[in-house]
Order: structure tokens, then sequence, then C-alpha cells
């Protein structure tokens, strides 16, 4: 008999799940930017017990057509991409259509969509992979996902889960990272009964800076606004005064997309020269726009990590166009006052 055969699509996802959902965290993420792909302009993310009891999303986004809702479960189902020209010129955020069946396959699902504005829409529940319910049912224009007991039926992968502090310090890490990088989006993150974050989507950077990051930080920034033939800087960066014990408070953007980067990291703090006392970090949030082709995202969507293929150029743009701020801001008051 043949030993070879092809996995059915249940375990196929099960498979899929332990790489597309480490933790809770991940589902986040996941949900988030398909909302960002469907065009959302109000995203709010609601978790229990750090995601590991309950983690819902609410977009205001396309909503999925009735025809499709099913179908979006299903591995390698996504509206994104349709042949494989489409893979050099990918602008959504997912595109590997694997999300929604990995969640779906290890959790509970509830999912009510509209994609109308005539009130009604559709309800799909599924369990472990499994679907249980589609129906049609009142919904507002837009999708909410519930994704309750996450692991439920992956035991060892629950044991592996950290604190509820711990999970969620990572849900809210990220959700900071796309208010920061999303100031046009009015992002909400509640977990259980408290309020973490809310911004207000009206594009004003320093306002989610102080939602994120407090508004004595808020107050501490110095607009940067910078641009050369290839490359556009707009964002803040926080007086010498105002540091941080690490690097965590820098975030770069690029393309709208947020990014790390060691060699743009190093040109921010070389920017301050001696002016950080030492083992300080200063708060950042730098965006930096420029044509696609000079910077190489990796593919892998889960990695931050791209390379600049202008490089040379791009760090001494950022360290100039931050220290000349930085100059006329701190020395040249100080100069004033020796006199
Ligand atoms: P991918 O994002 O890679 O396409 P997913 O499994 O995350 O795959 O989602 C499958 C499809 O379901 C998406 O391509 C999209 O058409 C639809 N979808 C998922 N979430 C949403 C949402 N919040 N709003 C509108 N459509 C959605
Ligand atoms: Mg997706």
């Amino acid at each position: 008999m043949a030993k070879i055969h092809i996995l059915d699509e249940h375990i196929a996802n099960q498979i899929a799940a332990g790489e597309v959902v480490e933790r809770p965290a991940s589902v986040v993420k996941e949900l988030v930017e398909n909302s960002i792909d469907a065009g959302a302009t109000r995203i709010e993310v609601h978790v229990e017990e750090g995601g590991l009891e309950g983690i819902r999303v609410t977009d205001n986004g396309s909503g999925i057509e009735p025809d499709d809702c099913g179908t979006a479960f299903y591995r390698h189902a996504t509206s994104k991409i349709e042949n494989s020209r489409d893979l050099f010129h990918i602008t959504s955020l997912g595109f590997r259509g694997e999300a929604l069946p990995s969640i779906a396959a290890v959790a509970k699902v509830e999912l009510v969509t509209s994609h109308r504005d005539d009130g009604m829409g559709r309800r799909i529940r599924m369990e472990g992979g499994k679907l249980l319910v589609e129906e049609e049912t009142p919904a507002p224009r837009g999708t909410d996902i519930h994704v309750r007991e996450l692991f439920f039926n992956t035991p060892a992968r629950l044991k592996y889960m950290k604190t509820i502090q711990t999970e969620l310090g990572h849900i809210s890490d990220y959700m900071y990272r796309i208010a920061l990088s999303h100031p046009e989006i009015a992002i909400t993150l509640r977990h259980n009964e408290n309020q973490l974050i809310k911004t207000l989507g009206n594009g004003d950077l320093l306002q989610v800076i102080a939602a994120v990051y407090g508004t004595q930080a808020a107050k501490a920034m110095l607009p940067i606004q910078a641009e050369n033939l290839d490359f556009e800087l707009r964002g803040f960066v926080s007086l010498p005064e105002w540091t941080r014990s690490n690097r965590n408070g820098i975030s770069t953007i690029v393309n709208g997309r947020y990014i790390r980067n060691y060699g743009l990291n190093q040109a921010i703090q070389r920017a301050y020269h001696t002016l950080l006392p030492i083992n300080r970090f200063p708060l950042a949030v730098l965006e930096i726009k420029m044509h696609p082709s000079l910077v190489d995202v990796n593919v892998h969507p889960a990695k931050l990590e791209v390379r600049f293929s202008k490089e040379q150029e791009l760090y001494p743009f950022v360290e100039e166009s931050i220290h000349r701020v930085l100059r006329q801001e701190v020395l040249i008051p100080q100069a004033v006052k020796q006199n």
C-alpha cells in the first residue's frame, strides 16, 4: 500500500496554526492586519485575560460578502492576490490566506460581517476548525470577530503560554506600534475592563504619541521634517533631557510599515552626539517615505527587519536632519545664555 498521502484540510490547518498562531498577540496581529487591509478607519480590540480567554476585533472596514464568508476560512483563501504576477506588487499586509483557517483550527471563533449598509450581514461560528453555524444576521457594515479559548484543543501549546501580564505585554506592544504607524486609524485596546490605548484617528501623530507615552512625553517632542531627492522624513524626537533606559522608545516607520533597522537606530542616536547621558536613549517616532524599490521588506510578514539599497545615503540624511533640529533647539539657546 502506498505510504504517502495528502493531509486533509483539518490537519493541514492545525499544522499551519503552529506557525501562524504562536500566542494571543499573533491572533491580534493577524486580525488587526485584516482590518487594516479592509480599509478600516476604526479598529477596536478587546482582550480578556491576556487574550487567552478572548480576543475580539471590531472594524468598520469593507466587510466580507456572504458568498465569501465560508471560503475565508479555507486554507490559501485570499482576496488579496489572484496570480503570481501579483506576488511582486503586494500592497496588503496579508496575502497568504492562512490566518483565519489557522486561528479557527485552534480556537472557538464567531465572525459577524457585513459588506453592505442595509443592516444585514452574515454570522459564522467555528470550533476547532469545524463549521457550526452559518446564517444571516443583522450587522452593521464591517467585521466583528471574536476568538475565544485559544488553544483549547491543543493543550501542549496552551501549557507554554506565559502569565497574563506577559501575554498582554506582547499584545499592547504590538498595538502601540500599530497606533504609531497608523495615526489615521482610530484605535482602541481594552484589557478586561481597562482601556489601555485610545487614539482618535485624525492623523495627528503627536496625539498618538501622547496616547502611547503620556502627555508629558509628547510635550518634550521636537518635530522633524526633511526631504531630499530619495527620502522624506517626518516625525518627532525627544529633547535630550527626556530619555529612557532602553531603545524601545525608538520607532521607525517606512512607507507606512513599522520596521526595525539597526543602522537607522544608530543614526538617530548619533544625531544627539554627546547630548544623551550614558546608557540613556531618546524617544523617537519617525516616518520615512521612499520609493518602494529602495527598500527590501523581508518577504516573511512576521519579520520587521528591512534592508535599504541606499543606506549610505539614508543614515547620514536621518542623522543630519535630526541633529539640525536639536542644535537649533538645544545648543543655540544655551549659547545665547552664556553671552
Ligand atoms: P489573507 O489576509 O492572507 O488574505 P486571512 O486568512 O487573514 O488571509 O483572511 C482571508 C480573507 O478573508 C481575506 O483575504 C479577506 O478577503 C477576508 N477578511 C478577513 N478579515 C477581514 C476583515 N476584517 N474585513 C474584511 N475582509 C476580511
Ligand atoms: Mg490576513
